[in-house]
């Protein structure tokens, strides 16, 4: 099986195939300018099921879904909760390129031996941009 669907890499406002279902991992990496929450801060919102204020919450909050949820990750035991990596990947309106980025939730998870196999595979359908806990930058070509 293979471990990426190419058809899922892009298009952030691709139907989710999966639930949340606790993970909260985006409401602190993501800006959500409705809440005036800048990227890398946890959300005031976050409550212990998730969204404390799901039904209300900003269409920011409601178009994002990571590569996992929208099923672009096949194996469901790699929600970035369980896993340390958020990969997303999407068009960015800045300049119309594609971007496939991931995201490390805490130290040495991008180097973790269930993550390097996900890195060789996304990154040979495009660059990976690769975001470092520490603030450190790369870009993954295979
Ligand atoms: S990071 Fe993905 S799985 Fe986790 S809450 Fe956000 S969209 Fe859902
Ligand atoms: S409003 Fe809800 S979904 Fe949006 S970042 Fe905050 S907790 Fe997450």
């Amino acid at each position: 099986m293979s471990l990426v669907s190419v058809s899922r890499l892009l298009g952030r406002g691709a139907a989710p195939e999966r639930d949340c279902d606790g993970c909260t991992v985006c409401c602190t990496v993501m800006a959500v300018a409705e809440r005036n929450k800048p990227g890398g801060t946890r959300c005031d919102a976050v409550a212990d099921a998730g969204c404390g204020i799901h039904p209300d919450r900003p269409a920011a909050c409601r178009a994002f879904h990571c590569l996992w949820l929208r099923g672009g990750l096949a194996d469901a035991a790699h929600r970035p909760d369980q896993l340390g990596v958020m990969f997303d990947g999407f068009i960015d309106r800045a300049d119309g390129e594609t971007r496939l980025v991931a995201i490390e939730l805490w130290p040495g998870a991008l180097g973790a031996p269930a993550v390097a196999p996900l890195l060789d595979a996304l990154a040979a359908r495009h660059p990976l941009h690769l975001h470092y806990r520490d603030g450190r930058r790369s870009v993954m070509s295979v």
